[in-house]
C-alpha cells in the first residue's frame, strides 16, 4: 500500500499538490491538526476571530474565513490559504508546505485516477494561463516603448513640413493607446477573447508599427546627414 501512495506521489508535479490540497482541505481542519485550534466553538459567521498563532496578542485578530479557505491577521498582518498558513508554521516553502499536507492528510493515497486528471488539467490550465499572462505583458511593454519613441518625435514638430512627415505618427499613437487598454483589461475578456486581441496587436505591428518604425529610423538618419 505504501508503494501505491509513493507512485502517486511521484505522479503529481508540485503545481498538483498544492491544487489538490488547496480543493480538499479546510483550513478548519488545518487549524485543528497544525496548532491545535478548533473553530467550532468560535461565534461568527462568515469570519472567525482567534488568538493569532504567529504573533503574541489578548484580543484575537486572527481572522479566520472558512467560506474561503484562507486566514488574515490585523495584528501581524500575515494571511494566505491553507498552504501559506503550514509555510508560516513550520517555515518550511509552499512547495513543501502542499507536500506535507497533502501526505499528513491523506491525499497522495487516495488521488483517484479522474480526480487525478482533473487536478492536472486545472494545474496546466494555470501554467498556461501564466506563461499568457507572462507574453501579454511583453506585447505591453513593447507597445508602451514604441508610443514613448513615437510620442517624442512628435514632439519635435516643428513646421508644416515635419507635420506632414510625421503627423500619421498621431494616428498609430492613438491605435497603440486603445491596444495597450485592450492588454490591461485582460481580466474583461474569455482566454478566447485574449488570444483574438494578442493576434490582433501581432499584426498591427508587423503591418503597421514595423513599415513607420523603419521609416522613421531611416528618416531619422537622413536629418542628420549633410547633404540633405
Ligand atoms: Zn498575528
Amino acid at each position: 500500500m505504501r508503494m501505491k501512495s509513493y507512485k502517486n506521489y511521484k505522479k503529481l508535479t508540485t503545481i498538483e499538490v498544492i491544487q489538490l490540497v488547496k480543493y480538499s482541505i479546510g483550513i478548519e481542519a488545518v487549524l485543528d491538526y497544525y496548532a491545535g485550534i478548533s473553530l467550532e466553538n468560535v461565534k461568527g459567521r462568515k469570519t472567525k476571530l482567534i488568538s493569532c498563532i504567529f504573533h503574541q496578542e489578548r484580543t484575537p485578530s486572527l481572522a479566520i474565513t472558512p467560506s474561503k479557505n484562507v486566514f488574515h491577521c490585523f495584528g501581524c498582518h500575515a494571511k494566505g490559504d491553507i498552504i501559506t498558513l503550514v509555510s508560516l508554521l513550520k517555515n518550511v516553502s509552499q512547495a513543501r508546505a502542499a507536500f506535507i499536507i497533502a501526505e499528513d492528510f491523506g491525499l497522495l493515497d487516495k488521488v483517484k485516477p479522474q480526480l487525478k486528471l482533473s487536478i492536472k488539467e486545472k494545474a496546466f490550465d494555470k501554467e498556461l494561463e501564466r506563461n499568457f499572462r507572462q507574453k501579454e505583458k511583453e506585447l505591453f511593454d513593447f507597445l508602451l516603448q514604441v508610443k514613448q519613441h513615437f510620442q517624442a518625435i512628435t514632439k519635435n514638430i516643428k513646421n508644416e513640413r515635419d507635420l506632414q512627415r510625421k503627423g500619421g505618427l498621431y494616428h498609430i499613437i492613438a491605435k497603440i493607446e486603445y491596444y495597450l487598454d485592450l492588454l490591461s483589461d485582460y481580466e474583461d475578456f474569455s482566454p478566447e477573447g485574449r488570444i483574438d486581441n494578442y493576434i490582433l496587436i501581432q499584426r498591427f505591428i508587423g503591418k503597421e508599427i514595423y513599415p513607420i518604425y523603419k521609416a522613421v529610423q531611416e528618416k531619422a538618419i537622413e536629418e542628420v546627414s549633410p547633404n540633405e
